[in-house]
Order: structure tokens, then C-alpha cells, then sequence
């Protein structure tokens, strides 16, 4: 089987679009075949790098992973204490910890973890470590402490809506990946649900909840009208705060309006189009505050390479 480099659309996606279209590239293109052998070194390098995470960006995601699989136990009918809720995600903390730090991640296997910090010998001090810890255990009590996870439990499971990992579905001939991080039926309307573990950013937020509005008014036939979208906070500070975006079919254009200008404006540097063929100086590096946080430094700019 050969695999294509088709080319799709998700707000991540877009994010670096804006961000940096260099960066853009390797993430998107210049990685691909990177895990094949006999593949040149370079391209091997920017598949390695693509994978790093910062740590604020991990611990946000493993708070996210214990929770999907708390609701997922949930869902068939095994309840999952707070305790051992916190003592998967201290398990989880340190062997992350441990493999970024002896460098088994290879780029190669998918569970293996590798710090971007590790990577460009940022110290990770025990105090920050420390930090991180309490920050990803405050994320997970609100979340059991919080009158939303309640109402998910009293709500019959027949009534949550099955997510996979990866979302799709079909944008004016654009595939569109986007991941909720759970939905369920209240009468005739649909609520989805954002878990947040970093800080109050609306105005970022409100493209991604439209996103998932969209997805399920295109999935679902259900009118905008119905879906109700919300951000749940979970860190330190901002615990139990709710946003909730109501979508109308105004907005849900407005959403299309943005995907479409988006979509054409990746489109308009590829060679060529139906093939999604891409050529690395076609996107520009933007130096500047972006590059400190890279995870494609050891390749894009001069004296990184070793
Ligand atoms: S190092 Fe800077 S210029 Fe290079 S890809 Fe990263 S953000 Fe862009």
C-alpha cells in the first residue's frame, strides 16, 4: 500500500500556516517519508522533530488522555476513582519524564515521549517539574470536582455521542480533522465540550467551537440552532469558569467563510495542486519570536544542525 501526502485542514493546521509557513512545511511536508530507512537524513531529522512537545503543550495533552479514558470506562459501566484517576497520571508524568531523558524516543515509536526541551537542552528544574505536576492534578480534581463531569454521569450513555480520536468529514472537497473532546444529546440539542488547561483565550477559542458545530451539523443534519458549544476550564484559577457559544446558521457561514480562505491560501503556494506537491523554498521562514520555541530549529536555521 502507498501512502499519499493528501492534503487536509485543521485549525492546528492553519495555526502554523500563520505562524510560519516554513515551519508550515516541515510539519506538513518535509517530514514525509521520514520514517523509512533508507530516506535522506535530513528528512529523517524534521519526522524526529515534528514530534516533540513543549511541556506545557504535553502536560495539557496527558491531563486530556486521563480523562478520555476515565469517560471511557465511564461509558461501559467501570467507574474511575479520583485516587487512581491521579495515581495513571503520576505513572504517566514520570515515565514521560524518564524516556525524554534517556532518549529512547526515536521518532519511530508511538508511545515513546521526548521533551522539546530535553531536545535543546532547556533544564527542566525539579521545581518547575514539581509545578507541572500540581498544575496537570489541579486540571484532573476540577474536573472530577465539576458540576459538568456530574452532568455527563447522570446523562444515559445512549446519549453520548461516540468520538473517535480524529474527526473527519468533508469540506467542499477538503478532508477537515478536528478532535472533541466529548458531546452528548440534551433533548433536541447537542452540547459539545472543550476541556481547557491553559488560560482565557476566547476570541482563539471561538474558531475551534465552531468548527466542532460545523462538523456536527454537516455529520449529524442537526440545525445550528441546536448545538451548543462550551470551553470548560480546568486550571488553577480559572476552575469551574464556562463559555458557552451558541451557534445560529450566521455563524456557522462565517465558519465556512474562514475555511475556505484558509484552504485557498495553503493551496496558492503548492506547485501543484492535485498531486499537493510542495516545494520548501516556496515557504518562507519567519524569523523572529516563533524560532525560540521551534521544534524545527536543528534544521531551519544555520549552527542547529549537530
Ligand atoms: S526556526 Fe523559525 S523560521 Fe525556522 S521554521 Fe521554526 S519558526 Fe520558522
Amino acid at each position: 500500500m502507498v501512502f499519499r501526502n493528501e492534503f487536509s485542514w485543521s485549525k492546528s493546521r492553519d495555526g502554523l500556516f500563520k505562524e510560519c509557513r516554513r515551519k508550515y512545511f516541515f510539519n506538513h511536508y518535509g517530514f514525509w517519508n521520514g520514517w523509512i530507512a533508507a530516506e535522506d537524513d535530513r528528512v529523517k531529522r524534521i519526522y524526529y522533530l515534528k514530534k516533540l512537545a513543549t511541556k506545557e503543550v504535553w502536560v495539557g495533552s496527558i491531563v486530556h488522555e486521563v480523562i478520555e479514558f476515565v469517560l471511557r470506562k465511564f461509558r461501559v459501566g467501570e467507574d474511575i476513582s479520583l485516587s487512581h484517576a491521579l495515581a495513571i497520571l503520576r505513572k504517566r508524568f514520570d515515565s514521560d519524564f524518564e524516556i525524554s531523558r534517556l532518549k529512547e524516543y526515536t521518532g519511530f515509536m508511538s508511545k515513546a515521549h521526548r521533551f522539546f526541551e530535553d531536545e535543546y537542552g532547556i533544564d527542566i528544574s525539579d521545581e518547575e517539574r514539581g509545578e507541572l505536576m500540581k498544575k496537570a492534578e489541579t486540571c484532573l480534581t476540577n474536573f472530577f470536582n465539576s458540576d459538568i463531569f456530574m452532568e455527563i454521569r447522570q446523562t444515559p450513555v445512549e446519549d453520548w455521542i461516540t468520538l473517535e480520536d480524529f474527526l473527519s468529514f468533508d469540506f467542499e472537497g477538503t478532508q477537515v480533522y478536528l478532535s472533541i473532546d466529548f458531546a452528548m444529546r440534551v433533548g433536541n440539542k447537542v452540547i459539545l465540550y472543550d476541556w481547557k488547561t491553559g488560560g482565557e483565550r476566547k476570541a482563539d477559542y471561538e474558531l475551534q467551537l465552531g468548527l466542532y458545530a460545523l462538523y456536527v451539523a454537516e455529520k449529524f443534519g442537526i440545525p445550528a440552532e441546536n448545538i451548543t458549544a462550551k470551553m470548560f476550564y480546568l486550571g488553577l484559577g480559572t476552575e469551574g469558569k464556562v463559555d458557552s457559544f451558541e451557534v445560529d446558521s450566521e455563524r456557522l457561514e462565517e465558519v465556512r467563510q474562514v475555511l475556505r480562505e484558509s484552504v485557498l491560501g495553503m493551496k496558492k503556494l503548492l506547485r501543484d495542486v492535485p498531486s499537493n506537491e510542495a516545494v520548501e523554498e516556496d515557504f518562507e521562514k519567519s524569523e523572529g519570536y516563533w524560532c525560540s520555541r521551534c521544534n524545527f530549529r536543528k534544521v531551519c536555521l544555520e549552527g542547529w544542525e549537530s
